[in-house]
């Protein structure tokens, strides 16, 4: 028996995802995806990162099939409209979907996010035209995947401060006839890269880059666009991947440079003033955070789980470790934890489905309970992994048992898109906000702007 064949009440979809968000159905799409990640994806956890030797080509065919095996589960389409062909589930089941499959890896959760994440953005902009156009590769038989470029090398954190109003923008959208071309450079968006990197038998390919740009840096949030940029535009080149600790190719992570890249008009996701603001601040960061919490949660029960078992197996004076209560005391704070960090996930996803109470998503009431997520969310991971580590021992830090994958993995998603700390500060900014840096005039001036 490994870990995941254990069955917990209080860990199972059924008992776990409060009735007073979602439906019967609900949870019942919640078990058959838990259902599908102890099956398909537990026993390929390692071969997602090439193994112990990280073989890439083992790692990318792992990744593209077991995406495709996803996509065939109708994962990727939950939140397209019905009228187009989607499942059109709410956000809250979105969410436990996010949570299921990043119990088993937080990258492939990541990779179907993606997919929620634009659909998000031509939904919440009612670009009919635009569903219309992407709607009919969502929701065939295909595996397509998307990135949201927003990271330039004046700072992550800047851009998603809004306190700086997007002045720090330096990707520049400018007007030319029917077009907008664009100049600028990102850093870390992904999946990013050649055409050729996300085709293969499982893989079609690229639906393209959703990018923060600006058609003035000075104009602050008025200037703010959303633009989606096709994967084969002229112009646009791509650095080689990061190399980096975790997500090793289930999020490629390059630089972009824009060149003159010529796009239509109509591929500005925002159509009206202060829209493209909104639109990034709400659901490209603050949903994004939101999407973050609900994987964060999923990958803690998964370290727990591992834990679980750990300490029924290991004794201490002949009886099992989880039965010592020093240590129960540790798998109950990391139940309280978890538990905690999902009930607040859920109630935020809930309030987003209801405007008319709450407010749009772009609030900065709402942004801070984005950020109140999954910085808890982020909290949790850090002391479930940490703590559970500890309890294996050096069975913890081994390849073998997993536990330092998902200890590698939790630590992006708790520091993108601003990270804990940018967290912190948009909570205080929804509390009594909002308020901007002072000398931010001053330092602007000495700033050169792109032209
Ligand atoms: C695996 C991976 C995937 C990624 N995917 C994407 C992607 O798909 N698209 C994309 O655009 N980017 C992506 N990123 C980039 C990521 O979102 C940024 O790195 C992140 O937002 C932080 O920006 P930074 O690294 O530039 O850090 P900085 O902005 O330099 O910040 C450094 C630290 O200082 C803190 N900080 C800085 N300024 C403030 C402030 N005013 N208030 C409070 N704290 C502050 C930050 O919290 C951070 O901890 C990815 C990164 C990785 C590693």
């Amino acid at each position: 028996m490994t870990a995941h064949d254990e069955y917990y009440k209080m860990l199972s979809p059924e008992f776990k995802y409060t009735r007073a968000f979602c439906t019967a159905e609900d949870v019942s799409m919640a078990e058959s995806i838990r259902k599908f990640v102890n099956k398909e994806i537990m026993p390929r956890r390692q071969d997602l990162e090439g193994g112990w030797h990280r073989d890439e080509k083992l790692a990318i065919e792992t990744q593209h099939e077991l995406y495709a095996k996803l996509v065939g589960l109708g994962v990727t389409k939950s939140n397209l409209p019905t009228e187009y062909g989607g499942l059109g589930l709410s956000p809250v089941v979105r969410q436990m979907v996010n949570e299921e499959i990043s119990r088993g890896d937080i990258g492939l959760g990541t990779l179907v996010g993606k997919i929620h994440w634009i659909v998000s953005f031509m939904v919440a902009a009612k670009r009919d035209d635009l569903l219309k156009e992407f709607a009919p590769r969502i929701i065939g038989e295909d595996s397509w995947t998307a990135c949201v470029a927003i990271t330039e090398p004046a700072g992550g954190a800047n851009l998603e401060d809004p306190g700086q109003q997007f002045r720090t923008v330096r990707t520049i959208a400018k007007p030319d006839g029917d077009d907008y071309v664009i100049n600028g450079h990102k850093i870390w968006p992904g999946p990013a890269g050649a055409l050729g990197r996300f085709q293969s038998k499982d893989m079609k390919g690229h639906l393209g880059y959703w990018t923060v740009a600006t058609t003035d840096p000075a104009k602050g949030e008025e200037g703010v666009a959303l633009i989606h940029i096709p994967p084969d535009a002229k112009g646009m080149t791509f650095s080689n991947p990061y190399e980096k600790m975790g997500f090793c190719w289930s999020d490629e992570n390059v630089e972009i440079y824009f060149d003159n890249v010529r796009v239509p008009k109509r591929y500005r996701i925002d159509t009206e003033p202060g829209q493209g603001a909104n639109l990034v601040r709400g659901l490209v960061i603050g949903l994004g955070r939101l999407a973050g919490a609900a994987r964060l949660v999923g990958l803690s029960q998964a370290v727990m789980e591992i834990v679980l078992n750990s300490a029924k197996h290991r004794e201490i004076v002949g009886m099992p470790m989880r039965e010592r209560s020093l240590f129960a005391m540790y798998l109950a704070e990391m139940y309280r934890y978890i538990d905690m960090a999902r009930q607040y996930y859920l109630t935020t996803t809930w309030q987003v489905t209801h405007p008319e109470l709450y407010g749009p998503p772009w609030s900065h009431e709402m942004v801070a309970k984005f950020s109140a997520s999954r910085s808890f969310a982020g909290d949790c991971a850090r002391y479930v992994c940490n703590t559970g580590m500890e309890m294996m021992g050096s069975y913890g830090y081994a390849y073998e048992f997993n536990l330092e994958k998902y200890m590698r993995d939790y630590k992006i998603v708790q520091m993108w898109l601003g990270g804990a700390h940018r967290d912190r500060l948009d909570i205080a900014q929804g509390l009594y906000g909002p308020f901007t840096w002072g000398g931010f005039d001053e330092w602007e001036k000495t700033q050169k702007l792109s032209k």
